[in-house]
C-alpha cells in the first residue's frame, strides 16, 4: 500500500495507531532499515509465507487495539517450521483473545528472525514548544529504568545524532563490551538523520517508536515500529 491509502485507511477506520506493518511499510519507502514482515490472515498463508520468506522467522499479533505485543502473548520467536508457524497462530490469536476479548484481530504478521544486534531504541514526541523531538537511547532496562536517553529537536544534523549517541551513559556498550561487537555509529548517525527528516516531511504523525533497533557491526535493522497520527482535524 502506498502513503496515502495507508494513511486513508486510519482515518476511514477513525484510528491514529498504525499497526506494525502499517508502520514499517511507511518507514520503508523512506529507506529506512525494517525487517521483511509480511501479513497473514489465514495459518496457511502464514506457513506459506514463512517458507518463501526462509526459517526462522518471528509472528507477531496484528490489531489496532494491542499496543503492547509481547504483553498480551502476541509475539513468537524463533519458529523453525510449518508445524510452529501453525501452532504459533492460533496460540497468538487464543492469547490476545484471552487478554484483549473485545480487540479487533486484522490477522498475524510473518517476520524473518534478525540476527540478534545491540537493541537501541529511535523514538520521536512532539514537544509542545518545540515540536518534533527526537530521541535515543539503549533498549530494555536501560531505557525503562534508568532513562539513559538523549533528545534533540527536529530538523537533525549529522553530527547532532553524533552527539546524542555519544552523550548517553552506556555509550561504551556500543563502542564493544567485553569482547562483543561494536555498533556501527555512523551508520546509526545518518538512520538518526534520516528518521529525523521523516518526521520532518510527514507532519501527520505524532509519535513514532523503533523499539527495537538492532545495532551491527556493519549497518542496524528497526524489528519493531509503532506510528500514531495526529488526530484528524
Ligand atoms: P512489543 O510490541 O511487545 O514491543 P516487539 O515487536 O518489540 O513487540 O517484539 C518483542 C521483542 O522481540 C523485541 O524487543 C525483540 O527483542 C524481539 N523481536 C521482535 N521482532 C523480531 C525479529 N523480527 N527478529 C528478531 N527479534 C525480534
Ligand atoms: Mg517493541
Amino acid at each position: 500500500m502506498t502513503k496515502a491509502e495507508i494513511l486513508g485507511k486510519a482515518r476511514q477506520e477513525k484510528r491514529t495507531l498504525l499497526t506494525e506493518i502499517e508502520s514499517k511499510e511507511l518507514l520503508k519507502a523512506a529507506k529506512i532499515p525494517v525487517v521483511e514482515t509480511k501479513l497473514a490472515t489465514s495459518k496457511t498463508e502464514a506457513i506459506e509465507l514463512a517458507k518463501t520468506m526462509g526459517f526462522p522467522v518471528v509472528m507477531k499479533i496484528v490489531s489496532p487495539d494491542v499496543v503492547h505485543k509481547s504483553d498480551a502473548g502476541g509475539v513468537k520467536l524463533n519458529i523453525l517450521n510449518a508445524t510452529q508457524v501453525g501452532k504459533a497462530y492460533s496460540d497468538i490469536l487464543a492469547s490476545v483473545k484471552k487478554h484483549y476479548p473485545k480487540a479487533k484481530i486484522v490477522g498475524v504478521t510473518v517476520q524473518k528472525m534478525a540476527k540478534q544486534g545491540i537493541e537501541v531504541i529511535i523514538g520521536m514526541t512532539k514537544d509542545a514548544q518545540f515540536g518534533p523531538v527526537i530521541m535515543f537511547g539503549l533498549g530494555g532496562i536501560l531505557v525503562e529504568v534508568l532513562k539513559d536517553v538523549s533528545f534533540r529537536i527536529v530538523p537533525m544534523t549529522k553530527r547532532d545524532a553524533g552527539e546524542m549517541i555519544t552523550e548517553i551513559k552506556g555509550f561504551p556498550i556500543l563502542k564493544g563490551y567485553r569482547g562483543q561487537d561494536p555498533a556501527d555509529v555512523p551508520y546509526l548517525e545518518e538512520l538518526i538523520v534520516k528518521v529525523s527528516d521523516f518526521v520532518d516531511k510527514n507532519p501527520e504523525i505524532k509519535e513514532l517508536d523503533l523499539n527495537p533497533v538492532f545495532a551491527y557491526k556493519s549497518g542496524a535493522l528497526a524489528v519493531d515500529a509503532r506510528i500514531i497520527l495526529e488526530p484528524a482535524s
